[in-house]
């Protein structure tokens, strides 16, 4: 028998995620973001769930090359553009459409020999300031690819850096709206966090498109001020295992590397077959929540490569080969969000997803 742990893909639920951005975005039409291999779920495995998108944005030429693999024929969008001048003949071939954020990327353009020309996604740096033209130099680069033979239409791009925060976009909008102002074009601006927090409300931060990625993965962006059942997203990827051996403490006994807990009175404690090597990640502290027999518990001691160690005294009936959630959907109906677990382990949703390790056998729920 394998090693008992596996994440489940939940098509349904990414199908359900996509539709709650949409809502949250009437009129415009939906990205869904599949980079790092759709969020750690697979481009292939989530790809059923997502086919009613407008088109798919990621960065990685070969993950595009999947993508249109799948049969995909609608837009596919590169949010990095091209990486160097060669990565256009791809683009060419499976007409790909791509951001441009530097100079380099307009030269390597004016010397393309295309039969058909490209759908560009021109990128301002309206304060992030990490991809695309600042203010001051947007208006030239636009003036330059509309001159070019190998540039069809020209969409107007920015990236927030605070849609999910108390600073909000206001600046941000304000750059956009100048450096764009007369510009003809379709629009694109809002990740997850501005579609579900401010598109339905605000015409001119949802544009023409919009681009969410981690809400279609059921993971909330602005958690924990609002919850996945806050914006009625539902988990998409469970990791799940079992009790692989359970052991009787005494009070002043202590469990795994370093002792970093001991129990204070008599407790039973199951080990999990799930460590780091699954993805798990390392620095969840005692107390991160965990779901056994669907009953919420807790990690006590320290996470190690193949084990997790947890408290059954909420679930005295748990024995060896119960069933055990690390996050995403448990039995019954029971959740155990990503955005719990990760926060307690100090980090957010994004990379627990994202980190799902290789050895860990994958399958579709739906
Ligand atoms: C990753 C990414 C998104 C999606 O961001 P989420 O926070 O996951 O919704 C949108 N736009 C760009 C340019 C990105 O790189």
């Amino acid at each position: 028998m394998p090693r008992p742990i596996q994440a489940l893909i939940h098509t349904d639920a990414l199908a359900h995620n996509l539709r709650v951005a949409r809502a949250a975005a009437p009129d415009a039409k939906v990205w869904a973001v599949v980079k790092a291999n759709a969020y750690g779920h697979g481009i292939e495995r989530a790809y059923p769930g997502l086919q009613s998108a407008d088109g798919f944005a990621l960065l990685d030429l070969a993950e595009a090359e999947r993508v249109r693999a799948l049969g995909w024929r609608g837009p596919i969008l590169l949010l990095e553009g091209c990486f160097e001048a060669r990565d256009l003949e791809l683009c060419s071939r499976l007409n790909l459409w791509h951001t441009v954020h530097t100079d380099e990327q307009i030269d390597w353009l004016a010397t393309h020999k295309t039969t058909w020309p490209h759908r560009v996604f021109l990128k301002l740096n309206s304060g992030m300031n990490r991809l695309g033209f600042q203010p001051a130099a947007f208006r030239t680069a636009w003036m330059r690819l509309s001159g070019l033979t190998q540039v069809d239409e020209i969409t107007l791009m920015t990236h927030f850096s605070d849609a999910d925060g108390p600073r909000d976009v206001a600046h941000q909008m304000a750059a956009f709206e100048a450096a764009c102002e007369g510009l003809p074009g379709e629009r694109t601006l809002a990740n997850s966090a501005a579609t579900l927090r401010l598109a339905a409300s605000r015409p001119e931060v949802r544009g023409d498109w919009v681009r969410p990625g981690i809400a279609v993965y059921g993971s909330s962006p602005d958690f924990p001020q609002h919850s996945i059942a806050d914006w009625g997203l539902r988990p998409t990827q469970t990791l799940r295992s079992r009790l692989i051996a359970v052991q009787q403490l005494q009070a002043g006994a202590s469990v795994g590397y370093g002792s970093t807990f001991t129990a204070a009175s008599s407790m039973r404690i199951g080990v999990v077959a799930c460590g780091y090597a699954d993805g798990y990640p390392r620095h969840a502290p005692t107390g991160t929540p965990v779901l056994v027999d669907g009953v919420r518990t807790r990690l006590v001691g320290r996470v190690s490569m193949d084990m997790i160690t947890v408290d059954l005294t909420p679930v005295p009936d748990a024995g060896c080969g119960s069933d055990v959630t690390l996050w995403g959907q448990g039995p019954h109906g029971t959740q155990l969000p990503i955005d719990e677990v990760a926060r307690a382990a100090g980090t957010v949703g994004y990379e627990l997803m994202c980190a799902v390790a290789p050895r860990v056998p994958v399958a579709s729920a739906d």
